[in-house]
């Protein structure tokens, strides 16, 4: 197979000639920098960017952000500067080549309670949607490589996917990614439960799918009956590990779980689809209690579209979504077609990073987060904030207010050795991480390794940091430590063992 910039080209909606360009010479300088390299599965190194940057332009990200893609592994696995990428493709583009290369050092360290933590670092570390978009779509193409990749390998992989990048891509509203993601790790993760899923799913599906076809036209031939002919159909059958995810939820009953299998109808207006509610309920009997009204009463994270359930006649159960195109492409692609749309291709501003940053948990929340995620796990926080920013979002001055006070932008995040995380304000130094963890700690610090190399402790510490704290019995606070701590906790605790050690000498 050979690849070539036009097939990337061919798929970009309207580039401009400076994206063109752009991707050309990209093509051809990660096509010769990774000459030679080949992937665990003896392919070409080269199919893996190009395979990253055709996810990249079929999610309608910009000609620029495609480039960034064909280069994204040029500066960690070639011997490419960044400054190199600087010099031949402009400033942008170095910008997200360099952000996805500096994600790359962030690893899961696997602690369960931590992953909303590294959820919400890995976001703030990508400083631009773009870059998230580009790891995001780096991982679905090594998701889908991944049975070359040795065995002990493979399940790190697939739950680092499944705990961190699908809920992200989920987030984003890019549910294509997010169901893909998820499926493609599921029979990694659970190897038993995916197997047993297959045994009793798999005969049903042919089945089913059958079955649907089958009911498709006939919604098609009522629908046409009353003049409603604008309309394209098509059905979706539910991701295993959504599925399987539900069934936890339904104690495994499988009987209770109608949306196993769903048919789309997609209209062009809003109106249309009450229409086509209209049509389908006088046809077919629909069960009482699922009919839902996401037009007039969007989901949390904007999804539309109308539910209903109905008895097809013939001894089955079946869904029916009913949605406008616009509806449709907006659930599927989420902030991805709300760039694409909004501004022409041109790719994700400010205005979109905002967005995505207000959908983040601020950082009142953080601590407490593990505790009400185990107890209410279907309504996680950050759908109640999204509800909360929707509120707000009438109001541009509350809005922009908001975002000055980012969180982001005040706190960092870093790493214990054993991969806890905890978050401090900018500027902070190892003292305050020592004193985050335990008084006892701060007390007795006798000095810092940040990233496995000793410092003082007036280190500023950075996002992503892996800190260690050496303790020494005999070690005690001096007076120059207040000065060096920024959090108040930290002050508090040395001001009041000075206070202390001053009595003690009295
Ligand atoms: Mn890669």
């Amino acid at each position: 197979m050979t690849q070539s910039a036009q097939e990337l080209l061919s798929i970009l909606h309207n580039p401009t000639p400076e994206e063109v360009s752009a991707v050309e010479k990209a093509f051809a300088f990660a096509k010769q920098k990774h000459e030679g390299q080949l992937r665990q599965s003896g392919e070409p190194y080269f199919l893996h960017v190009f395979e990253t940057a055709k996810i990249l332009a079929q999610l309608g990200m910009s000609g620029i952000t495609v480039a960034a893609g064909l280069l994204h592994d040029t500066v960690e696995d070639c011997d490419v500067s960044i400054e190199e990428i600087k010099k031949e493709f402009g400033d942008e583009i170095a910008f997200l080549v360099d952000g996805v290369t500096k994600l790359g050092t962030l690893k899961y360290r696997g602690a369960d309670r931590h992953n909303e933590s590294l959820r919400k670092l890995f976001v703030a570390m990508s400083e631009d949607i773009r870059v998230l978009m580009i790891k995001l779509s780096d991982r679905l193409h090594n998701m889908r490589t991944l049975s070359h990749v040795p065995k002990d390998k493979q399940k790190r992989i697939a739950t680092e996917t499944l705990e961190i990048y699908a809920p992200i891509a989920y987030r984003l509203g890019i549910r294509k990614l997010n169901r893909e993601l998820e499926d493609l790790a599921f029979p990694y993760v659970y190897p038993k439960e995916y197997n047993e899923l297959e045994k009793t799913l798999g005969k049903e599906q042919k089945e089913k799918l059958f079955k649907l076809e089958k009911f498709i036209r006939s919604v098609k031939k009522a629908l046409a009956k009353e003049g409603l002919t604008n309309v394209s159909t098509d059905y979706r059958v539910k991701g295993f590990y959504s599925l399987y995810k539900k069934l936890l939820r339904k104690d495994r009953d499988m009987e209770t779980i109608y949306d196993l299998s769903a048919i789309r109808v997609l209209v062009d207006t809003p109106a249309d689809c009450y229409r086509v509610l209209g049509v389908i309920h006088a046809s077919w009997r629909p069960l009482p209690g699922r009919i839902k009204d996401y037009i007039a009463f969007p989901k949390p994270n904007g999804y539309q579209a109308l539910h209903t359930t109905v008895f097809t006649g013939d001894g089955n159960i079946i869904e029916v979504q009913i949605k406008t195109r616009d509806m449709h492409t907006l659930s599927e692609y989420g902030f991805a077609s709300h760039v694409s749309y909004k501004k022409g291709g041109a790719g994700a501003d400010l205005e979109t990073m905002q967005w995505v940053n207000s959908l983040l948990p601020k950082h009142a929340d953080i601590h407490h987060e593990h505790v009400t995620h185990s107890k209410n796990k279907d309504v996680p926080k950050w759908i109640k904030e999204l509800v909360a920013y929707q509120e707000h979002s009438a109001d541009t001055e509350t809005f922009k207010e908001q975002i000055k006070n980012d969180f982001f932008s005040h706190r960092i995040f870093v790493f214990s050795p054993k991969g806890d995380v905890v978050d401090l304000p900018v500027d902070s130094t190892p003292l305050d991480f020592a004193y985050s963890i335990h008084s006892d700690i701060g007390d007795h610090m006798a000095g810092a390794k940040v990233n496995g190399k000793l410092v003082s402790l007036e280190t500023k510490l950075k996002n992503g940091d892996i800190v260690e704290v050496m303790t020494k019995s005999s070690a005690k606070p001096n007076k120059k430590w207040s000065a060096l701590a920024k959090t108040s906790t930290a002050r508090r605790h040395i001001q009041r063992t000075l206070f202390k050690q001053n009595k003690d000498k009295r």
